[in-house]
């Protein structure tokens, strides 16, 4: 019930001469803008959410020295992909407007943006100190790298950080720099670096397998009832999949994300299942693939009026149990690639009239939670 991600990635017509330029560490690669209707925008990372720098017409030449992961865009004229592009200035444009005739190498130099999901990796114990320096005002802490993230709390001029990891989202000028980085503190809550006094630089969230455990989950919000429903991934999008004519056993949908992204619970509820399911002789410690069956680690939680919820492919075991319960908006579990997987992402589905939860009373999560006043992205 679970599939690839990606439609195929539609093959680059066109041959492009290749250009060895005394520029940077890695050759740069010479593609085409394809974006007749409007120009196209180069950013400072590989987001839409990141600063934009300027514009280029259709058609214009561009070098591309490589290509890191980022947010996925399937908006683009060429492609649907979370591919995007470095040009040889350190300028991203996303690879779904760009035509090419070769593949690009991928980025391994430190200006990565986002690194490609590394191999599980042991979790770091250690967190890197750090003080809010916000002024007046009190800095907010977020269920994500975002602005569009659920507010969670504020937190006062002083107030002493522990930063698990770093991870990018909206670029923030804040009182210490302008970054795109946001720290995921041990609360399992994100605030901007923008903000934030410290010595040292944390570790990328994608060099960790998974941060701290259940008890380091935010607080849910007070309100929550019985029948608020919240996005699983905030300040994260989805496309349309559920049931496509190309995939109808699709009974979910995909929201491409970072690994490490906190995963929501939907609505109040009972946990009812966390388990690794995945093709015999494969882990769910480690990134899946498009060969490889299964959804990996995920959580199920039974909520009221016979709705069930299914998270799939968390980079590790979810932070919490069968039998427990859980408030909407509480941190069950982190995005990972785990199972039939190929890029790190939410497999999440939506169940009516359970239990038990069967392929045939999946119904489609995106009308569903707009229902419930929670749309996804
Ligand atoms: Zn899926």
């Amino acid at each position: 019930m679970r599939k690839t991600i990606f439609a195929a990635v539609v093959a680059a017509t066109t041959t492009a001469a290749t250009l060895l330029l005394p520029v940077g560490a890695q050759a740069a690669t010479t593609a085409t803008v394809v974006s007749p209707k409007r120009p196209l925008n180069v950013r400072a990372g590989a987001a839409v959410w990141t600063r934009p720098l300027r514009t280029l017409p259709n058609g214009t030449a561009v070098s591309v020295e490589c290509q890191v992961k980022g947010q996925l865009i399937d908006q683009g004229p060429v492609r649907v992909t979370d591919q995007w592009d470095r040009l040889t200035d350190g300028s991203f444009v996303s690879d779904a407007w760009v035509r090419h005739g070769q593949p690009f190498p991928p980025c391994t130099d430190a200006q990565t943006v986002a690194a490609p999901a590394p191999a599980a990796a042991p979790a770091a114990a250690a967190t890197t100190a750090g003080t809010v320096a916000s002024g007046a005002v009190a800095l907010k802490t977020r269920s994500g790298p975002a602005r569009a993230a659920v507010l969670y709390a504020g937190l006062a001029n002083g107030t002493p950080l522990n930063i698990v990891c770093q991870l990018p989202g909206e670029q923030i000028a804040g009182t210490m720099r302008v970054t795109d980085r946001w720290d995921r503190l041990d609360t399992g809550a994100y605030v901007s670096d923008a903000y934030v006094n410290r010595a040292a630089a944390p570790p990328s969230c994608d060099s960790l397998a998974a941060p701290a455990p259940a008890a380091a989950a935010p607080a849910p919000a007070a309100e929550a009832g019985q029948s608020r429903w919240v996005s699983p991934l905030p300040g994260f999008s989805a496309r349309p999949g559920f049931r496509t004519p190309t995939n109808p056993n699709h009974v979910g949908v995909d929201i491409m994300s970072f690994v490490g992204t906190p995963i929501h619970a939907a609505s109040a509820g009972t946990v009812v299942e966390v388990v690794c399911n995945i093709e015999a002789g494969h882990s769910c410690d480690q990134a899946g693939s498009a060969a490889i069956g299964g959804c990996g680690w995920y959580v199920k939680i039974q909520h009221a009026g016979g709705v069930s919820t299914l998270y799939c492919h968390m980079v590790r075991r979810g932070v919490v149990q069968a039998g427990q319960k859980v408030a909407a908006g509480q941190v069950i579990g982190y995005v990972g690639s785990s199972g039939n997987s190929s890029a790190p992402h939410l497999h999440f589905e939506v169940h009516v009239s359970t239990p038990p939860t069967s392929p045939g009373n999946a119904v489609d999560p995106l009308p569903f939670m707009r229902a419930h006043s929670a749309a996804i992205g």
